[in-house]
């Protein structure tokens, strides 16, 4: 078998903490000021049930000024971590149209997504209930998990959850 390889595209609202999960996940560490115009992508080799990946993970930036660059990015990722940061409604209130752009790019309403509340650490601050991210996620066919970039919790499951689908939808495409 030919070795799996997956994309993982980081989409949000600006300062959500898309580049801090990145960096949580693939580095393994905060890093409290990370300059929000610029877009990286990282390569990992990562092991989840026991099978290995090479992944791509793309850091997005600047979405609504370079729509060029973020459609782009829309079309070659697998799977897509939708992020918006629960001391943020209105991070929260870009997550339909975030669905929306991927699926008009996509030109499908079937693709992989994890729709994630970042900040999970500023529980004292939170404008969002729990609630209204599992709606939406489920309104979008999504998983839903609420994470903190700076603790770590729960952002391996985010990514976990996210590889698992892209795998089952890679595989239920290749059965067609
Ligand atoms: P991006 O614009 O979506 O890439 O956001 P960044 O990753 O640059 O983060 C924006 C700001 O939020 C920075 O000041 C981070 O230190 C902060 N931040 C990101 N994730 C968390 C988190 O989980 N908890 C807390 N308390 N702050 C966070
Ligand atoms: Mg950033």
């Amino acid at each position: 078998m030919s070795q799996d390889k997956i994309i993982i595209v980081l989409v949000g609202s600006g300062s959500v903490g898309k580049s801090c999960t990145a960096l949580r996940y693939i580095q393994s560490k905060f890093v409290e000021d990370y300059d929000p115009t610029i877009e990286e992508s990282y390569r990992k080799m990562v092991i989840v049930d026991q099978i290995a990946t090479m992944l791509e993970v793309i850091d997005t930036a600047g979405q609504e000024e370079y729509r060029s660059v973020r459609d782009k990015n829309l079309k070659i990722g697998d799977g897509f971590l939708v992020v918006y940061s629960i001391i943020s409604t209105e991070s929260f209130l870009q997550i339909s149209s975030l669905h929306q752009a991927i699926s008009q790019i996509k030109s499908s309403k079937n693709f992989p997504t994890v729709t994630t509340g970042n900040k999970l650490d500023l529980e004292k601050q939170r404008e969002v209930p729990k609630k209204d991210g599992e709606k939406i996620a489920e309104k979008f066919s999504s998983s839903f998990i609420e994470i903190s970039a700076k603790t770590g919790q729960f952002v391996n499951d985010a990514f976990e959850e996210l590889i698992r689908k892209i795998r089952k939808f890679k595989e239920s495409e290749s059965n067609n």
